[in-house]
Protein backbone atom coordinates (compact mmCIF):
# COMPACT_ATOMS: atom_id res chain seq x y z
CA UNK A 1 0.00 0.00 0.00
CA UNK A 2 1.39 3.41 -1.11
CA UNK A 3 2.01 5.85 1.29
CA UNK A 4 3.10 8.54 -0.87
CA UNK A 5 1.77 9.53 -4.18
CA UNK A 6 3.92 12.40 -6.48
CA UNK A 7 1.48 13.73 -9.34
CA UNK A 8 1.43 15.49 -12.24
CA UNK A 9 5.09 15.85 -12.54
CA UNK A 10 7.96 15.07 -15.24
CA UNK A 11 9.75 12.50 -14.24
CA UNK A 12 13.81 13.12 -15.31
CA UNK A 13 16.38 10.79 -15.65
CA UNK A 14 19.59 10.90 -17.02
CA UNK A 15 17.85 9.35 -19.84
CA UNK A 16 14.90 11.24 -20.47
CA UNK A 17 12.05 13.17 -19.10
CA UNK A 18 8.62 11.93 -19.30
CA UNK A 19 5.33 12.49 -17.19
CA UNK A 20 4.86 10.19 -14.78
CA UNK A 21 3.33 9.36 -11.12
CA UNK A 22 5.52 7.99 -8.64
CA UNK A 23 4.19 5.91 -5.72
CA UNK A 24 5.93 5.54 -2.81
CA UNK A 25 5.73 2.76 -0.45
CA UNK A 26 7.47 3.74 3.25
CA UNK A 27 11.03 4.32 2.31
CA UNK A 28 11.36 2.90 -1.33
CA UNK A 29 9.81 4.14 -4.55
CA UNK A 30 7.22 1.30 -5.35
CA UNK A 31 5.77 1.92 -9.04
CA UNK A 32 5.84 4.84 -11.41
CA UNK A 33 2.67 5.19 -13.45
CA UNK A 34 1.15 6.90 -16.72
CA UNK A 35 -0.08 10.58 -15.21
CA UNK A 36 -3.11 9.06 -13.29
CA UNK A 37 -2.88 5.87 -14.02
CA UNK A 38 -2.24 4.41 -10.53
CA UNK A 39 -4.63 1.83 -9.41
CA UNK A 40 -7.11 3.48 -7.24
CA UNK A 41 -6.75 0.62 -4.99
CA UNK A 42 -3.27 1.32 -4.53
CA UNK A 43 -3.15 5.22 -3.51
CA UNK A 44 -6.01 5.13 -0.84
CA UNK A 45 -4.98 7.16 1.97
CA UNK A 46 -2.00 8.01 0.31
CA UNK A 47 -0.38 11.64 0.88
CA UNK A 48 -0.69 13.59 -2.45
CA UNK A 49 2.67 15.57 -3.50
CA UNK A 50 1.26 17.69 -6.54
CA UNK A 51 4.27 18.10 -9.30
CA UNK A 52 2.17 20.09 -11.39
CA UNK A 53 4.51 22.02 -13.82
CA UNK A 54 7.57 20.73 -12.13
CA UNK A 55 10.67 18.28 -12.66
CA UNK A 56 10.51 15.15 -10.21
CA UNK A 57 14.37 14.27 -10.08
CA UNK A 58 16.21 11.51 -8.27
CA UNK A 59 17.57 13.77 -5.17
CA UNK A 60 20.71 14.97 -5.28
CA UNK A 61 24.16 13.49 -3.96
CA UNK A 62 26.89 15.72 -3.10
CA UNK A 63 30.29 13.22 -3.16
CA UNK A 64 32.20 15.86 -1.72
CA UNK A 65 31.81 17.72 1.87
CA UNK A 66 33.80 18.28 4.92
CA UNK A 67 31.35 19.13 7.82
CA UNK A 68 32.94 19.98 10.75
CA UNK A 69 36.74 19.80 9.26
CA UNK A 70 39.27 20.93 11.43
CA UNK A 71 41.68 22.89 9.18
CA UNK A 72 44.64 25.27 9.98
CA UNK A 73 43.16 25.61 13.95
CA UNK A 74 39.71 25.81 13.53
CA UNK A 75 36.83 23.81 12.09
CA UNK A 76 34.14 24.03 9.05
CA UNK A 77 31.16 25.65 10.80
CA UNK A 78 28.45 23.69 9.55
CA UNK A 79 27.93 20.33 11.80
CA UNK A 80 27.07 16.79 10.54
CA UNK A 81 23.27 18.42 11.80
CA UNK A 82 23.40 22.13 9.97
CA UNK A 83 25.24 21.16 7.03
CA UNK A 84 22.66 18.51 6.10
CA UNK A 85 19.92 19.87 6.75
CA UNK A 86 21.00 22.65 4.63
CA UNK A 87 22.22 20.56 1.80
CA UNK A 88 18.13 18.83 2.28
CA UNK A 89 17.04 22.63 1.47
CA UNK A 90 18.97 23.00 -1.45
CA UNK A 91 17.69 19.25 -2.81
CA UNK A 92 20.63 17.53 -1.83
CA UNK A 93 19.49 14.03 -0.40
CA UNK A 94 22.81 12.26 -0.02
CA UNK A 95 26.42 13.54 0.59
CA UNK A 96 29.61 11.78 1.26
CA UNK A 97 31.66 13.19 3.56
CA UNK A 98 35.38 12.75 4.56
CA UNK A 99 37.01 10.99 7.36
CA UNK A 100 40.11 11.90 8.05
CA UNK A 101 43.85 10.00 8.80
CA UNK A 102 46.91 12.13 9.29
CA UNK A 103 50.48 10.95 9.53
CA UNK A 104 50.65 8.36 12.19
CA UNK A 105 46.99 8.00 13.33
CA UNK A 106 44.92 4.40 13.06
CA UNK A 107 43.13 4.79 9.81
CA UNK A 108 39.83 2.35 11.61
CA UNK A 109 40.12 4.66 14.88
CA UNK A 110 40.01 7.69 13.02
CA UNK A 111 36.84 6.02 10.76
CA UNK A 112 35.56 5.15 13.93
CA UNK A 113 36.17 9.11 15.31
CA UNK A 114 34.08 10.29 12.43
CA UNK A 115 31.50 7.88 12.17
CA UNK A 116 30.93 8.73 15.91
CA UNK A 117 30.50 12.45 14.80
CA UNK A 118 28.13 12.00 11.92
CA UNK A 119 25.95 8.99 13.82
CA UNK A 120 21.98 10.75 14.99
CA UNK A 121 23.36 13.75 13.50
CA UNK A 122 22.41 13.72 10.00
CA UNK A 123 19.34 15.23 8.05
CA UNK A 124 19.56 13.03 5.06
CA UNK A 125 22.20 10.59 4.42
CA UNK A 126 25.48 9.98 4.72
CA UNK A 127 28.77 7.88 3.45
CA UNK A 128 32.39 8.34 4.13
CA UNK A 129 35.88 8.88 1.74
CA UNK A 130 38.50 8.06 3.77
CA UNK A 131 41.43 11.01 3.31
CA UNK A 132 44.98 8.90 3.94
CA UNK A 133 47.14 11.40 4.87
CA UNK A 134 49.92 9.31 6.69
CA UNK A 135 50.19 6.57 3.74
CA UNK A 136 52.38 3.71 5.52
CA UNK A 137 52.09 0.07 5.48
CA UNK A 138 49.26 -0.39 8.22
CA UNK A 139 47.46 2.62 6.46
CA UNK A 140 47.48 0.28 3.02
CA UNK A 141 46.63 -2.88 4.99
CA UNK A 142 43.87 -0.39 6.45
CA UNK A 143 42.07 -0.06 2.97
CA UNK A 144 41.55 -3.77 2.72
CA UNK A 145 39.70 -3.53 5.59
CA UNK A 146 37.32 -0.33 4.71
CA UNK A 147 36.39 -1.75 1.52
CA UNK A 148 35.39 -5.39 2.84
CA UNK A 149 33.86 -4.73 6.11
CA UNK A 150 33.02 -0.53 6.38
CA UNK A 151 30.98 0.52 3.17
CA UNK A 152 34.24 3.12 2.78
CA UNK A 153 34.94 2.06 -0.94
CA UNK A 154 36.98 5.81 -1.83
CA UNK A 155 40.30 7.01 -0.67
CA UNK A 156 41.61 10.26 -0.92
CA UNK A 157 45.27 11.30 -1.57
CA UNK A 158 46.69 14.88 -2.24
CA UNK A 159 49.70 16.18 -3.93
CA UNK A 160 49.20 19.16 -2.18
CA UNK A 161 49.51 20.54 1.59
CA UNK A 162 52.84 19.40 2.45
CA UNK A 163 53.29 18.23 5.94
CA UNK A 164 49.78 17.97 6.52
CA UNK A 165 47.90 15.29 3.85
CA UNK A 166 51.02 15.23 1.21
CA UNK A 167 51.60 12.11 -0.22
CA UNK A 168 54.81 11.57 -2.19
CA UNK A 169 54.65 9.84 -5.60
CA UNK A 170 55.70 6.87 -4.14
CA UNK A 171 53.29 6.81 -1.30
CA UNK A 172 50.42 7.55 -3.93
CA UNK A 173 51.83 4.73 -5.96
CA UNK A 174 51.56 2.30 -3.22
CA UNK A 175 47.62 3.15 -2.34
CA UNK A 176 47.17 2.85 -5.99
CA UNK A 177 48.77 -0.15 -6.11
CA UNK A 178 46.25 -1.47 -3.50
CA UNK A 179 43.38 -0.02 -4.84
CA UNK A 180 44.40 -2.08 -8.25
CA UNK A 181 43.80 -5.11 -6.13
CA UNK A 182 40.35 -4.26 -3.91
CA UNK A 183 38.46 -2.09 -6.07
CA UNK A 184 38.66 0.71 -4.16
CA UNK A 185 38.42 4.46 -6.09
CA UNK A 186 41.53 6.46 -5.39
CA UNK A 187 40.53 10.09 -5.64
CA UNK A 188 43.46 12.70 -5.88
CA UNK A 189 43.73 16.59 -4.67
CA UNK A 190 45.67 17.04 -7.63
CA UNK A 191 47.66 20.28 -7.53
CA UNK A 192 52.38 20.45 -6.73
CA UNK A 193 51.86 21.55 -3.02
CA UNK A 194 55.53 21.65 -2.91
CA UNK A 195 56.06 24.08 -5.76
CA UNK A 196 53.22 26.13 -4.32
CA UNK A 197 54.74 26.38 -0.71
CA UNK A 198 57.45 27.50 -2.44
CA UNK A 199 55.90 30.28 -4.26
CA UNK A 200 53.91 31.28 -1.57
CA UNK A 201 56.98 31.95 0.63
CA UNK A 202 58.41 34.24 -1.58
CA UNK A 203 55.29 35.83 -1.78
CA UNK A 204 55.09 36.53 1.72
CA UNK A 205 58.72 37.35 2.26
CA UNK A 206 57.82 40.49 -0.22
CA UNK A 207 55.08 41.68 1.71
CA UNK A 208 52.46 40.13 -1.06
CA UNK A 209 50.14 39.36 2.01
CA UNK A 210 46.35 39.62 0.48
CA UNK A 211 43.72 36.81 0.03
CA UNK A 212 44.38 37.60 -3.95
CA UNK A 213 47.93 35.90 -3.48
CA UNK A 214 46.51 32.69 -2.56
CA UNK A 215 45.64 31.96 -6.38
CA UNK A 216 48.32 34.10 -7.74
CA UNK A 217 50.79 31.29 -5.84
CA UNK A 218 48.65 28.13 -7.02
CA UNK A 219 49.06 28.37 -10.99
CA UNK A 220 46.84 26.42 -12.96
CA UNK A 221 49.92 25.07 -14.48
CA UNK A 222 50.35 23.40 -11.22
CA UNK A 223 47.32 21.52 -11.38
CA UNK A 224 47.52 20.69 -14.73
CA UNK A 225 51.40 18.87 -13.63
CA UNK A 226 50.22 16.98 -10.66
CA UNK A 227 47.14 16.27 -12.78
CA UNK A 228 49.42 14.43 -15.30
CA UNK A 229 51.73 13.76 -12.75
CA UNK A 230 49.14 11.14 -10.99
CA UNK A 231 47.42 9.99 -14.28
CA UNK A 232 50.84 8.31 -15.72
CA UNK A 233 50.77 6.76 -11.86
CA UNK A 234 48.04 5.41 -12.20
CA UNK A 235 49.06 3.79 -15.48
CA UNK A 236 52.01 2.22 -13.46
CA UNK A 237 49.78 0.99 -10.86
CA UNK A 238 48.25 -0.99 -13.44
CA UNK A 239 45.51 1.13 -14.64
CA UNK A 240 44.04 2.11 -11.22
CA UNK A 241 41.60 3.93 -12.09
CA UNK A 242 41.75 7.82 -10.51
CA UNK A 243 38.67 10.51 -9.76
CA UNK A 244 40.08 14.07 -9.39
CA UNK A 245 38.75 16.14 -6.88
CA UNK A 246 37.73 19.63 -7.41
CA UNK A 247 39.35 19.57 -11.05
CA UNK A 248 39.53 24.08 -11.72
CA UNK A 249 41.83 24.63 -14.43
CA UNK A 250 42.58 23.73 -18.35
CA UNK A 251 45.11 22.20 -17.81
CA UNK A 252 44.18 19.69 -15.63
CA UNK A 253 41.02 19.12 -17.65
CA UNK A 254 43.43 18.56 -21.00
CA UNK A 255 45.18 15.70 -18.98
CA UNK A 256 42.03 13.95 -18.00
CA UNK A 257 40.67 14.09 -21.50
CA UNK A 258 43.50 12.75 -22.88
CA UNK A 259 43.75 10.11 -20.69
CA UNK A 260 39.77 9.21 -21.36
CA UNK A 261 40.07 9.65 -25.01
CA UNK A 262 43.16 7.13 -24.35
CA UNK A 263 40.36 4.55 -22.78
CA UNK A 264 41.86 5.38 -19.33
CA UNK A 265 39.25 5.24 -16.09
CA UNK A 266 40.20 8.18 -15.42
CA UNK A 267 37.33 10.42 -13.99
CA UNK A 268 36.92 13.89 -12.01
CA UNK A 269 34.38 16.21 -10.85
CA UNK A 270 34.21 19.93 -10.95
CA UNK A 271 32.73 22.33 -8.20
CA UNK A 272 30.08 25.55 -9.20
CA UNK A 273 32.46 27.89 -8.13
CA UNK A 274 34.70 27.23 -10.69
CA UNK A 275 31.99 27.16 -12.96
CA UNK A 276 31.11 30.77 -12.19
CA UNK A 277 33.13 33.14 -9.86
CA UNK A 278 36.74 34.19 -10.78
CA UNK A 279 40.11 35.21 -9.54
CA UNK A 280 39.95 38.78 -10.05
CA UNK A 281 35.94 39.37 -9.35
CA UNK A 282 36.21 36.96 -6.21
CA UNK A 283 39.23 36.34 -4.58
CA UNK A 284 40.40 39.92 -5.62
CA UNK A 285 37.84 41.72 -4.07
CA UNK A 286 38.54 45.32 -2.45
CA UNK A 287 36.35 45.16 0.04
CA UNK A 288 36.26 44.85 3.69
CA UNK A 289 39.88 46.60 3.79
CA UNK A 290 41.01 44.40 1.08
CA UNK A 291 40.56 41.51 2.85
CA UNK A 292 36.86 40.41 1.44
CA UNK A 293 38.49 38.12 -0.95
CA UNK A 294 39.35 35.81 2.23
CA UNK A 295 35.73 34.35 1.35
CA UNK A 296 36.45 32.48 -1.76
CA UNK A 297 39.99 31.11 -0.67
CA UNK A 298 39.51 27.69 -1.56
CA UNK A 299 42.41 24.94 -3.00
CA UNK A 300 42.45 24.90 -5.61
CA UNK A 301 41.93 28.59 -5.91
CA UNK A 302 39.38 30.83 -8.50
CA UNK A 303 40.71 30.66 -11.97
CA UNK A 304 41.56 34.05 -14.05
CA UNK A 305 38.96 35.28 -15.92
CA UNK A 306 41.12 36.31 -18.49
CA UNK A 307 41.64 32.65 -19.05
CA UNK A 308 39.33 29.94 -20.78
CA UNK A 309 38.86 27.71 -17.37
CA UNK A 310 35.46 28.69 -16.88
CA UNK A 311 34.02 27.75 -20.42
CA UNK A 312 36.37 24.78 -20.66
CA UNK A 313 34.75 23.06 -17.41
CA UNK A 314 31.23 23.63 -19.04
CA UNK A 315 32.11 22.36 -22.15
CA UNK A 316 33.50 18.80 -20.19
CA UNK A 317 30.46 18.49 -18.31
CA UNK A 318 28.40 18.66 -21.78
CA UNK A 319 31.19 16.19 -22.71
CA UNK A 320 31.55 13.78 -19.97
CA UNK A 321 35.64 14.27 -19.24
CA UNK A 322 33.74 16.06 -16.35
CA UNK A 323 31.66 13.23 -14.65
CA UNK A 324 30.36 15.10 -11.31
CA UNK A 325 29.75 18.85 -10.11
CA UNK A 326 30.28 18.15 -6.23
CA UNK A 327 30.79 21.14 -3.93
CA UNK A 328 33.62 20.84 -1.63
CA UNK A 329 31.47 22.61 1.20
CA UNK A 330 33.72 23.65 3.42
CA UNK A 331 32.63 26.62 5.54
CA UNK A 332 34.16 29.19 7.31
CA UNK A 333 33.07 31.97 9.04
CA UNK A 334 34.29 34.95 7.87
CA UNK A 335 34.12 37.11 11.12
CA UNK A 336 36.25 34.42 13.59
CA UNK A 337 37.75 32.04 11.28
CA UNK A 338 38.72 33.55 7.80
CA UNK A 339 39.65 36.76 9.90
CA UNK A 340 43.01 33.99 11.51
CA UNK A 341 44.55 34.95 8.18
CA UNK A 342 44.12 38.86 7.90
CA UNK A 343 48.12 39.56 8.23
CA UNK A 344 48.78 36.61 5.96
CA UNK A 345 46.56 34.78 3.08
CA UNK A 346 48.30 31.51 4.27
CA UNK A 347 46.96 31.25 7.19
CA UNK A 348 43.25 31.64 5.80
CA UNK A 349 41.21 28.65 6.76
CA UNK A 350 40.34 27.02 3.16
CA UNK A 351 36.85 26.33 1.50
CA UNK A 352 33.34 27.56 0.77
CA UNK A 353 30.37 27.06 1.85
CA UNK A 354 27.69 25.82 -1.14
CA UNK A 355 26.00 22.35 -0.58
CA UNK A 356 22.70 24.09 -0.05
CA UNK A 357 23.08 25.51 -3.78
CA UNK A 358 24.31 23.03 -6.51
CA UNK A 359 21.21 22.05 -7.69
CA UNK A 360 20.00 25.60 -8.66
CA UNK A 361 23.69 26.24 -9.54
CA UNK A 362 23.84 23.52 -11.85
CA UNK A 363 19.69 23.72 -13.35
CA UNK A 364 21.12 27.40 -13.87
CA UNK A 365 23.29 25.31 -17.04
CA UNK A 366 20.55 24.33 -18.24
CA UNK A 367 18.16 27.67 -18.23
CA UNK A 368 22.19 29.22 -19.99
CA UNK A 369 22.05 26.09 -22.65
CA UNK A 370 24.90 24.80 -21.56
CA UNK A 371 23.34 21.74 -20.21
CA UNK A 372 20.69 19.32 -20.99
CA UNK A 373 17.98 18.68 -18.61
CA UNK A 374 19.12 15.07 -18.23
CA UNK A 375 23.00 16.11 -18.02
CA UNK A 376 21.89 18.25 -14.90
CA UNK A 377 19.84 14.76 -13.46
CA UNK A 378 23.49 12.77 -14.84
CA UNK A 379 26.11 15.35 -12.85
CA UNK A 380 24.28 15.61 -10.10
CA UNK A 381 23.06 12.60 -9.11
CA UNK A 382 22.80 9.40 -11.10
CA UNK A 383 26.49 9.31 -11.70
CA UNK A 384 27.64 10.11 -8.67
CA UNK A 385 25.70 7.00 -7.12
CA UNK A 386 26.97 5.36 -9.68
CA UNK A 387 31.06 6.23 -9.29
CA UNK A 388 30.75 5.74 -5.64
CA UNK A 389 29.32 2.19 -5.55
CA UNK A 390 25.05 3.94 -4.36
CA UNK A 391 23.26 2.84 -7.33
CA UNK A 392 20.43 1.92 -8.08
CA UNK A 393 19.44 2.51 -3.85
CA UNK A 394 20.13 6.13 -4.98
CA UNK A 395 20.45 7.94 -8.03
CA UNK A 396 17.56 6.87 -10.06
CA UNK A 397 13.84 6.83 -9.68
CA UNK A 398 12.85 3.32 -10.44
CA UNK A 399 11.09 0.68 -8.38
CA UNK A 400 13.26 -0.49 -5.21
CA UNK A 401 15.04 2.56 -5.33
CA UNK A 402 15.16 4.76 -1.93
CA UNK A 403 12.54 7.30 -2.18
CA UNK A 404 15.17 10.43 -2.51
CA UNK A 405 13.24 12.85 -4.48
CA UNK A 406 13.25 16.34 -5.67
CA UNK A 407 10.07 18.52 -6.95
CA UNK A 408 11.48 20.97 -8.57
CA UNK A 409 9.60 24.28 -9.77
CA UNK A 410 11.23 25.76 -12.69
CA UNK A 411 9.12 28.76 -12.58
CA UNK A 412 10.05 29.92 -9.27
CA UNK A 413 13.56 32.06 -8.95
CA UNK A 414 16.04 31.22 -6.42
CA UNK A 415 17.97 34.47 -5.17
CA UNK A 416 20.39 33.65 -2.67
CA UNK A 417 21.42 35.35 0.29
CA UNK A 418 23.04 34.70 4.02
CA UNK A 419 19.94 36.48 4.82
CA UNK A 420 17.73 33.32 3.56
CA UNK A 421 20.66 30.09 3.36
CA UNK A 422 20.52 27.49 6.22
CA UNK A 423 24.56 26.60 6.11
CA UNK A 424 25.46 27.88 9.69
CA UNK A 425 27.49 30.35 7.87
CA UNK A 426 28.07 34.13 8.19
CA UNK A 427 28.14 35.11 4.42
CA UNK A 428 27.21 33.59 1.14
CA UNK A 429 29.85 32.90 -1.40
CA UNK A 430 27.14 33.50 -4.03
CA UNK A 431 25.26 36.66 -2.10
CA UNK A 432 23.35 38.25 -4.79
CA UNK A 433 22.94 35.34 -7.30
CA UNK A 434 19.87 35.28 -8.54
CA UNK A 435 18.78 31.91 -10.57
CA UNK A 436 15.91 30.56 -12.41
CA UNK A 437 13.96 27.22 -10.65
CA UNK A 438 13.93 26.65 -7.42
CA UNK A 439 13.43 23.30 -4.71
CA UNK A 440 9.73 22.98 -4.11
CA UNK A 441 9.32 19.56 -2.32
CA UNK A 442 12.34 16.98 -1.06
CA UNK A 443 11.53 13.48 0.23
CA UNK A 444 14.65 11.81 1.91
CA UNK A 445 13.87 7.83 2.08
CA UNK A 446 10.09 8.51 1.54
CA UNK A 447 10.32 11.57 4.10
CA UNK A 448 8.83 14.45 3.02
CA UNK A 449 11.73 16.63 4.61
CA UNK A 450 11.12 20.14 3.16
CA UNK A 451 8.01 21.43 1.03
CA UNK A 452 7.02 24.63 -0.10
CA UNK A 453 9.15 26.67 2.57
CA UNK A 454 8.69 24.59 5.35
CA UNK A 455 10.63 21.78 6.81
CA UNK A 456 10.42 18.74 8.77
CA UNK A 457 14.18 18.01 8.68
CA UNK A 458 15.53 16.51 11.70
CA UNK A 459 19.11 15.32 13.04
CA UNK A 460 19.21 11.50 12.96
CA UNK A 461 16.77 10.26 10.15
CA UNK A 462 19.95 10.49 7.54
CA UNK A 463 21.61 7.26 7.60
CA UNK A 464 24.96 5.83 7.10
CA UNK A 465 25.03 4.20 2.93
CA UNK A 466 27.23 1.49 3.22
CA UNK A 467 28.88 1.79 -0.34
CA UNK A 468 29.56 -1.40 -2.75
CA UNK A 469 32.54 -0.75 -5.33
CA UNK A 470 32.52 2.09 -8.42
CA UNK A 471 29.86 1.03 -11.49
CA UNK A 472 32.03 2.75 -13.69
CA UNK A 473 34.58 -0.64 -13.33
CA UNK A 474 32.43 -3.11 -13.65
ZN1 LIG B 1 37.74 18.85 -0.29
Amino acid sequence: MATTLVTGGTVVSSTGAVPMDVLVDGERIASLHVPGGAPAGAVEGARVVDATGCYVVPGGIDVHTHMELPFGGTSASDTFATGTAAAAWGGTTTIVDFAVQTPGQDVEAQLAAWQAKAEGQCAIDYGLHMILGGVDDAALKAMDTLVAHEGVTSFKLFTAYPGVFYSDDGQVLRAMQVARENGAMIMMHAENGIAIDVLAAQAAARGDLAPVQHGLTRPPVLEGEATNRVIALAEVAGETPVYFVHLSATQALEAVARARDAGRNVFAETCPQYLYLTLEDQLGSPGEGGFEGAKWVASPPLRSKHESHRADLWKGLRTDDLAIVSTDHCPFCFADQKSLGRDDFRKIPNGMGGVEHRMDLVYQGVVEGRLSLERWVETCSTTPARMFGMYPAKGVIAPGSDADLVVYDPAARTRISVETHHMNLDHSSWEGFEVDGGVRTVLSRGEVVVDAGSSSLRAGHGRFVRRGLSSYLR
